[in-house]
């Protein structure tokens, strides 16, 4: 996706993502270079992650337009990860293994940290207990260390809660 200003950037996707999220977005848009498509709805699946090795054409990103704001959140941190992977690994990480985990993970965590709680609505019936677990220890300051570590485990039974949900491919 070629630089946007802020401003066209929110006037061209802006409205499918939750405003919130914006902010985040945007950051990721301008430090890395993919193509961005919003589709039509598909039936099989709600966004992917596609690159040529062969081409050397850019990555790409699509989502489906039709999905609500946060659950199109979800989908673009999902197809991020995928994204993040294949730069730090081209083809050598299995598509839902631990690299692809880690990102998801680190990518969630930033979000959450930020984010509002209503947009961890949809990560139900866990995350708001998770999130308040992430609020109360960003408060407390615990050892960064420890933190990682219980969150890390918590997160890999989040992420298969959500996949489940979104059966995202
Ligand atoms: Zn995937």
């Amino acid at each position: 996706m070629p630089k946007f200003l802020k401003e066209e950037f929110i006037a061209k996707t802006g409205k499918y993502f939750p405003p919130e999220t914006i902010d985040f977005v945007y950051f990721q848009f301008e430090t890395h270079l993919f193509n961005f498509r919003i589709t039509r709805p598909r039936v099989t699946k709600k966004g992917d992650f596609r690159y040529s090795l062969i081409r050397k054409s850019l990555p790409s990103i699509s989502i489906n337009s039709n999905l609500c704001s946060y659950e199109f959140f979800l989908v673009f941190l999902h197809e991020l990860a995928h994204y993040k992977v294949f730069t730090k690994f081209e083809n050598q990480a299995k598509s839902h293994g631990k690299e692809w985990k880690n990102e998801y993970i680190l990518a969630n965590i930033s979000v959450i940290l930020k984010a509002p709680v209503r947009l961890i609505m949809i990560w139900k019936p866990f995350s708001i207990l998770i999130v308040l677990l992430f609020r109360i220890w960003s408060l407390l300051k615990i050892l960064i260390r420890e933190i990682v570590l219980s969150v890390k485990m918590k997160c890999l039974s989040w992420i298969h809660l959500c996949e489940q949900e979104l059966a995202v491919p």
